[in-house]
């Protein structure tokens, strides 16, 4: 197997020069820097090359060279601060690399290169603000790469352990998503079989013993024993706790038990909760460790595809009141997400199908090209096949992560976005007792009815409608009730129970409705009871 690179990209004075000849020593590793490399092939400084020939032609040469070291193995590449603005770039040192993102705040950057003049596209009388533009429009892309270091508090040597730390802790395969939440940042590992790699993984995460983990009864003797043997071999000791399997756990009731649990194991305020499992155990863990002593450190191991890609992201944590679903809860986000693709192999076909509606509602609000990728995909899909299911968790958890950043706490639009196909579903859910259909089933009959209401509406087109409802289809998922043997629900039913949540968010009601696969919007406009009620008879 090719020895994998370590790729340091961000903005220019982010330190990836020093950090990375650092950083090379430390590993043994050989150390290059595109910038130098460029210089050293064209005999000319890149100042000279942007004066001489303007960034387009800079851009191309640094394209070729990015290109020949990302073929490279066992290198720390130091790139360009404009390098992961291209795809072309990012891809190639993907392949065999993983990305560290040295971010560093506008005031930082000014007072290392405020006097530097080798710096072309700082040619300005105001350099902090051409700074801070450039540095704003570039933060999307630098926040492509796997890992993210905040460095403004950081020495070298120390942002150079860090990475260190990361890289021996994800294995070959593996990749990650940070979310970015400035002190509260967070990373997502996905891979296949990381139990070995878990206490590196919580080491280089900064999490501390004593670790607790929370699971299942119907988990636990699948997944939870390989957690015991790896902590056993890195010397590490695990107390583990179980729960009942079902929504019926997520309660006040088991939360109470698990506090006793933690005092009984006397877990002081700097030990770490490890939710592993569904999204009953990640939802109940989180409030739990939200909690406990106004909270302790949680890491969500999801084993559900449908955790994997929404609930164990985001930080919505909470339980169940007996008159209401998530009624009691906070946001308190993870330390450190671990997705491994193993344990999807023990989910029910059922459960296993119900994730797909969540990650089919990704493509229809976001991502035109993970919605295609869906569409092409189904049979490697369906037979969990390992690369095709990295590439949607990770492309869906990257959109949920973007999502979150945006509005952490859902106070604006943005991430109600993610609420598409839920404001029917959650109806459809309560009106079934949330016994008969799952939680994937229902938003996949709400997306159904949200597209035939912006179809009605004049908003999508009926292909948008067709195109949807085949997806669903092909990945097993209901788009009617009847369809999961549910008769005798009248759409005044669903309405009602629409109107009823209304009540309680005391909002209106709200929708988020496609314009096209791949965008949609939210709107609060009230509409027409009539025209509600002819849509929801389409999906009974
Ligand atoms: P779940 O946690 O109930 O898991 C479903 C079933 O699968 C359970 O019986 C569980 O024991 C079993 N299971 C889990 N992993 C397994 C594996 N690898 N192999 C075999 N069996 C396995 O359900 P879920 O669908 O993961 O999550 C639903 C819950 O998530 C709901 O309570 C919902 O409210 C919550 N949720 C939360 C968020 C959020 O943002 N916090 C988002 C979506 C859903």
């Amino acid at each position: 197997m090719r020895r994998r690179n370590i790729v340091l990209i961000g903005f220019m004075g982010s330190g990836k020069t020093e950090v990375g000849r650092k950083l090379a020593q430390m590993l043994g590793m050989e150390f290059v820097d595109t910038d130098a490399l460029i210089e050293q092939q064209t005999q000319m400084s890149i100042s000279d090359i942007f004066r001489k020939h303007g960034e387009s032609y800079f851009r191309k040469l640094e394209m070729n060279i990015v290109a020949e070291v990302a073929k490279e193995e066992g290198l720390v590449i130091s790139t360009g601060g404009g390098v992961p603005t291209f795809e072309e770039n990012l891809k190639a040192l993907r392949s065999n690399g993983l990305l560290f993102y040295l971010r560093t705040s506008p005031i930082a950057v000014w007072k290392r290169i405020k006097d530097a003049t080798d710096r072309p596209l700082l040619d300005v009388s105001d350099r902090f603000t051409r700074i801070v533009e450039l540095l704003e429009s570039r933060e999307p892309f630098y926040r492509r790469a796997d890992i993210i270091v905040h460095t403004d508090k950081m020495t070298p040597d120390e942002v150079a352990s860090q990475i260190a730390a990361w890289a021996s802790a994800i294995p070959q395969g593996a990749c990650a998503v940070p979310v970015c939440l400035n002190e509260r940042t967070y990373h997502i590992v996905i891979g296949n079989e990381l139990y070995d790699s878990i206490p590196k993984l919580l080491t280089a995460a900064g999490l501390k013993e004593p670790f607790v983990l929370l699971t299942d009864e119907i988990v636990f003797p699948l997944h939870a024993q390989s957690y015991a043997r790896a902590f056993e071999a890195h010397d590490k000791s695990l107390h583990i706790i179980t729960v009942p399997p079902g929504e019926m756990t997520k309660s006040l009731d088991y939360a109470l038990r698990l506090y006793d649990k933690l005092v009984e194991f006397d877990v002081p305020r700097d030990g770490t909760l490890i939710a592993l499992g569904g999204g009953v155990v990640t939802d109940l863990g989180g409030f739990v460790a939200a909690t406990y002593m106004r909270g302790i450190a949680l890491v969500n191991a999801p084993t559900t595809l449908l955790g994997q890609i929404d609930a164990a992201i985001g930080g919505k944590v909470g339980v169940d009141h007996p008159r209401a679903k998530n009624l009691i809860g906070c946001f308190y986000q993870p330390r450190l997400v671990i997705a491994d693709i193993s344990t999807l192999k023990t989910l029910p076909e059922r459960a296993y199908r119900e994730g797909f509606a969540e990650a089919i509602k990704y493509g229809v609000i976001a991502d035109e090209g993970l919605f295609d990728f869906l569409e092409r995909n189904s049979d490697a899909l369906l037979s969990r096949d390992q690369g095709a299911l990295m590439h949607i968790i990770r492309r869906c958890c990257e959109i949920k992560a973007r999502i979150v950043e945006l509005d952490e706490e859902e106070r604006s639009d943005k991430r109600a976005l993610l609420n598409y196909g839920h404001t029917f579903g959650h109806a459809i859910e309560v009106v079934t007792g949330y016994r008969q259909v799952l939680h994937g089933e229902a938003v996949a009959i709400g997306m159904v009815a949200g597209a035939h209401l912006s179809c009605m509406l004049g908003i999508c087109s009926s292909e948008t409608v067709e195109r949807q409802t085949e997806v669903l289809r092909r990945y097993g998922l209901p788009t009617s009730l009847t369809e999961v043997g549910v008769t005798g629900i009248s759409a005044w039913q669903v309405y009602n129970a629409m109107a009823l949540d209304k009540k309680r968010r005391g909002k209106t009601l709200r929708f988020i409705l496609p314009k096209r696969i791949g965008e949609a919007f939210v709107t609060d406009k009230p509409i027409d009871e009539q025209l509600l009620i002819e849509v929801i008879n389409a999906v009974l």
